[in-house]
């Protein structure tokens, strides 16, 4: 096996968008998972515009849009009353796309799709048992099988066995004991479009519409003295007595359900997402609450970010310190996640009397304000994710008194003219690309192409809107690398970045 391969350990949503970024470019990719086939249950239901967009650029969006639940809202209701009318999914400048609520077994089919049509299937009942460095590569024991690789990443979850084998750390916590689950057919005269909480003390239920007819998830913690072992049916019964109580619900006729389980909340963060030539990526390097549906969508980013770097390092465009800027820019991301996810969940569980005062009668009458709304919206979305403190982003000198976005931010979908003047818009020609946005085909056109290779890794556009007479070099996960006027200022920014002094 060439030691460019990569070994990807784990077929979930961000190994499968890890390996879709890395054969776009050409890498050859092995994917294993330990399953003896694809989940048909879902964990994620959140789809947020971030997550949209990366599968969009990777090819494999296709028409989840058109399956999916458009959100709009969360009603939320206190000791029975409503409270609060959470607008989300509007549009505003950052945010032009909704937020969907679709299985994330659909968003692996997808993946799946895409990764065959790019000439690779899974391989599953494959596990990963061993992982071994030498100076070259790395030895991977999978099953019986003992094969040499160039890299491996672990994007095999929570209990990642490549972080285990590679001696990473995963401190952290447990937040919530036991929540309890449940994927119904339910006929329920909730509004569609929308998921409604109640908060009754430290009781609280969710229900979550999902796409099918009358299919919902319900979702609350396990009330206090709860046995400790619960079968599927008491799930069930204990998720319907709540919403009897909180819902007040005429009647809750339950015609099948798809899926119970109970799980327990943990906020973990592995303490490096690299050593050597084995990279952790998704859950295997973060853990925290699903409030606020950040799981899946930080670990789309986490891939589509590692994609590019691993790609040229992998094809020897690049050194090997290339990679350290994904733990740099990566890794900020989940501890914020992990902060602002378990903030909410103390917030929503309200853990003391005084957290529930302050929760029923600050917190909840605030989700009102349109004002509260839109941030709300626009950071869940993950569109403000930038990436200015990287060291990539610190190479690029620029006053920051120049309007548009900085390096390390991400650009939005422009309009563009590729060179031969057709239209197209920005996002569309990245992924396995980066873009160049320049008003000529100039000496910045050249320095690009001899940097990152004349074979179709860069491609250059002219912006419609004007963005003065800088030219911008965006990555292929749409953020800003380079933006300004001197090719020899553009020839060191690459040469600085690409390791290659
Ligand atoms: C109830 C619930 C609701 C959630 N809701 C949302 C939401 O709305 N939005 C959101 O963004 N996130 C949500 N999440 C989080 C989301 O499900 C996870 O973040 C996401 O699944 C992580 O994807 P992953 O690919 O990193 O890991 P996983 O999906 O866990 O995939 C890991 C894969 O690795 C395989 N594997 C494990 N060990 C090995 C091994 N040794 N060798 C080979 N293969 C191995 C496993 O079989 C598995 O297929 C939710 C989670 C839960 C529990």
């Amino acid at each position: 096996m060439p030691l460019s391969t990569v070994i990807v350990a784990g077929a979930g949503p961000t190994g499968l968008a890890l390996a879709c970024g890395l054969r776009a470019t050409g890498v050859p990719v092995r994917v294993v998972d330990k399953a003896k086939g694809p989940a048909a249950t879902s964990r994620a239901l959140g789809l947020q515009p971030r997550g949209a967009e990366v599968l969009d650029r990777l090819g494999a969006l296709a028409d989840l849009p058109e399956g999916s639940v458009h959100i709009r809202q969360v009603l939320t209701h206190v000791n029975g009353e409503p409270m609060a009318r959470l607008n989300v999914g509007q549009r505003t400048k950052l945010v032009t796309r909704p937020g969907l609520i679709i299985s994330q077994a659909e968003v692996e089919a997808r993946l799946r799709h895409r990764l065959r049509d790019l000439g690779v299937e899974v391989e599953w009942g494959r596990e990963l048992l061993a992982a071994d460095q030498s100076i070259g590569g790395v030895t991977v024991q999978i099953d019986d099988e003992a094969i040499d690789a160039g890299w491996l990443v672990g994007c095999d979850g929570a209990h990642s066995g490549v972080r285990k084998a590679a001696g990473i750390g995963f401190p952290g916590v447990a937040v919530i004991e036991r929540f309890l689950l449940a994927d119904v057919r339910v006929p329920l005269s909730l509004p569609q479009g929308a998921v409604s909480v109640w908060l009754r003390g430290d009781q609280m239920l969710g229900a979550f519409p999902m796409p099918g007819a009358d299919v919902w998830r319900l979702m609350a913690p396990a009330p206090t003295g709860t046995a400790a072992d619960l079968g599927g049916e008491e799930v069930l019964a204990l998720l319907v007595d709540l919403l009897h109580d909180h819902a007040r619900l005429p009647s809750v006729d339950v015609q099948e359900a798809l899926w119970t389980s109970t799980f327990r909340i943990h906020r973990r963060l592995a303490s490096t997402y690299r050593k050597g030539r084995v990279l952790l990526a998704g859950d295997a390097a973060h853990v925290h609450s699903p409030f606020g549906g950040q799981g899946m969508n930080t670990g789309l980013g986490d891939a589509e970010n590692l994609a590019w770097k691993l790609s040229l390092v992998a094809a020897g465009q690049s050194g090997e310190g290339l990679l350290d800027s994904y733990e740099a820019e990566r890794r900020p991301i989940a501890e914020e996640v992990l902060e602002s996810t378990s903030a909410m969940t103390r917030m929503v569980v309200g853990g003391t009397p005084m957290a529930r005062l302050i929760r029923d009668h600050v917190f909840v009458p605030l989700m009102n304000r349109p004002v509260v709304q839109r941030m709300i919206w626009e950071k869940s979305s993950q569109l403000k994710v930038s990436y200015r403190k990287s060291p990539l982003a610190g190479r690029s000198v620029r006053s920051w008194a120049v309007p548009g976005p900085h390096a390390g931010d991400r650009v939005p979908d422009l309009k563009c003219e590729r060179a031969d003047g057709s239209p197209t818009r920005l996002h569309a020609e990245l992924g396995a690309h980066w873009a160049l946005l320049t008003p000529a085909d100039g000496d910045c056109a050249t320095v690009t192409r001899r940097h990152l290779g004349t074979g179709g890794r860069v491609t250059v556009l002219k912006a419609s809107a004007s963005n003065g007479r800088d030219v911008m070099l965006v990555r292929p996960d749409a953020h800003l690398a380079w933006r300004g006027t001197s090719a020899a200022s553009l020839d060191h920014w690459l040469t600085q970045a690409l390791g290659r002094t």
